[in-house]
């Protein structure tokens, strides 16, 4: 008789959980649990950890590879999910805080920057709308009702009817409050008290540079959250670049019992009897898990690591409701650093024509970390990170075809951003362009897309799913879930998904 075959894989589950992918969703989750005592194990198809909150290294240069606008690494209330996600397994990141979230270069003449001190901001915009002082503070005060009703309770599974009624009987105003927000979208909220057609339109791009859709279409529970913990835990940059904050999460992990491996890509959730038992490797490798965690979009998910044809209902309707939003054409740049103007902000957005907000190439997002932490750059050198939106069908075609494209690409955003940092072509020491297709490759996100977004206006996030699936066995977590795209909202998916698993897994 033959010995057994080495691949001979038990049928006994190996692990609490298995979660797939080691962006900051699925980190947050395999360290809360492993934290609760669960045998975790992460499986992740790149090199390093972090997804969109990952980083890479060129010529003495560490780049962020998508985020650097922080928020949930501040100290106060419950809405600090990224301090207390590393807290909970042990660790900490030193944060360096950032006075102005963003100077916008707007249409007509519209400049202006949102201070972390709410007083001074609400006083620059209401400069350019003396006539809408009391509505632009109405508005966001109603941002403010949210965040706070946000701000008083432990932020964890909605899906859970115990915690659900203890929270309603421990902050019983906060809970209501929350529920008469959550069916609103910011648009209809700031038009009950803004008439002017052009602060409208601020407050739609205010909503886009993080939701990617219009106000109408951004869900007031978001919004809340954003517009007011920028004043109130503010926007604090990791030391070391954002990398750091996955890689803290990874030490944490495994110094609670957990495991992470690289270039481990799954290829199928395995299912038995309907129910997700265990993962299968791109290697042919198997594992088994009471439950799975996938941290991959739900396209990904339910087309790719399920059969399509099995696709469940709820999941067809989703996206009837829900499609891909663009990706970006990102432009990695270390320049001079006498091209950035003296007192420059981190974070800049540049829009020339409000119609073409949405539009590829239209808003212009810039980020320089360097301003924030001079040691990502070799000295006398700054790190810009700008990119715009971008689609990828747009980027077929033969290889010198899409060389040739990327460098007209970059010639044009390099263009436009020499009216904020004249001189900045000459300056440029290091340029690497990257395009939806690299977001689809190195992220592992189809289409390279940042995330889902209505297809239509929708009642807010009711619309959004929480992480439990109709397929036994399978979660999903990260920006696919509700509360949507972000590192700290991203975060409270991962507590609210560990949580609902806990509570599954009777820890
Ligand atoms: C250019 C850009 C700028 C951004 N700026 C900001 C910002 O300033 N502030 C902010 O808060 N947010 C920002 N975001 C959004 C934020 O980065 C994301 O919403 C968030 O990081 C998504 O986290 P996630 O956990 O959902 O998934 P991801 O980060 O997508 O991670 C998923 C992980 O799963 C892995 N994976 C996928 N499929 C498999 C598989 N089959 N097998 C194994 N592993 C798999 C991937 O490799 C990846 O590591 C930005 C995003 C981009 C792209």
């Amino acid at each position: 008789m033959r010995a057994a075959s080495s691949s001979f894989q038990p049928l006994v589950p190996s692990f609490d959980v298995i979660v797939i992918g080691s962006g900051i969703g699925g980190l947050v989750t395999a360290t809360q649990l492993a934290a609760k005592g669960a045998k975790v194990l992460v499986l992740e198809r790149y090199i390093i950890s972090g997804g969109s909150a990952g980083y890479f290294e060129r010529e003495g240069y560490r780049f962020d590879v998508g985020a650097s606008m922080i928020f949930g690494l501040g100290s106060g209330g419950t809405t600090n999910l990224l301090t207390k996600a590393l807290a909970a397994v042990d660790v900490s990141l030193e944060t360096i805080p950032d006075s102005v979230q963003i100077h916008y270069h707007l249409p007509q003449g519209l400049d202006l920057k949102v201070h972390q001190n709410y007083e001074k901001f609400l006083q620059e915009l209401t400069a350019y709308f003396p006539h809408e002082r009391q509505g632009i503070r109405s508005f966001y005060d109603q941002c403010w009702k949210v965040f706070n009703c946000l701000n008083k309770m432990e932020l964890l599974s909605l899906e859970e009817p115990r915690y659900l009624t203890q929270a309603f009987f421990q902050h019983p105003l906060a809970c209501l409050g929350l529920a008469k927000y959550l069916p609103q979208n910011a648009g209809d909220v700031a038009r009950r008290y803004i008439k002017d057609p052009q602060l409208l339109k601020f407050i739609d791009i205010e909503c886009y540079c993080w939701s990617v859709v219009p106000a109408d279409m951004t869900p007031m529970i978001n919004a809340g959250m954003v517009f007011s913990d920028r004043h109130y835990g503010g926007i604090n940059y990791p030391k070391g670049g954002v990398g750091q904050i996955a890689q803290k999460l990874v030490e944490g992990l495994e110094k609670t019992g957990g495991q992470i491996q690289y270039q481990a890509r799954v290829t199928k959730i395995i299912t038995e009897n309907k129910q997700a038992v265990g993962v299968k490797l791109a290697s042919g490798k198997v594992y088994r898990a009471k439950k799975i965690v996938s941290n991959a979009t739900r396209w990904d998910t339910f087309e790719k690591l399920l059969p399509s044809e099995e696709m469940p209902n709820a999941e067809r309707k989703w996206q009837q409701r829900y499609r891909k939003s663009s990706s970006f054409l990102s432009l990695h740049l270390g320049v001079k650093a006498e091209v950035l103007p003296k007192d420059t902000e981190c974070h800049h957005i540049l829009l020339a024509d409000w119609e073409k907000m949405q539009a590829a190439e239209g808003t212009i997002f810039v980020s320089i970390p360097t301003l924030l932490d001079p040691d990502l750059a070799p000295p006398g050198y700054h790190i810009i990170h700008t990119f715009t939106p971008n689609w990828i069908a747009d980027w077929q075609g033969s290889v010198s075809e899409y060389e040739q494209k990327k460098e007209e690409a970059a010639g044009r955003i390099i263009q436009r951003l020499e009216k904020i940092f004249p001189g900045l072509d000459a300056g440029l020491d290091f340029m690497e362009v990257g395009t939806p297709r690299t977001h689809r490759r190195f992220l592992g996100r189809e289409d390279g897309t940042y995330g889902p977004i209505p297809r239509r206006k929708l009642m807010g996030l009711l619309g959004m799913p929480f992480n439990r699936t109709d397929v036994p066995g399978l979660y999903c977590v990260g920006d696919s879930t509700f509360p949507g795209q972000g590192l700290n909202a991203v975060a409270f998916s991962g507590f609210a998904c560990a949580h609902r698993i806990a509570v599954d897994l009777g820890f």
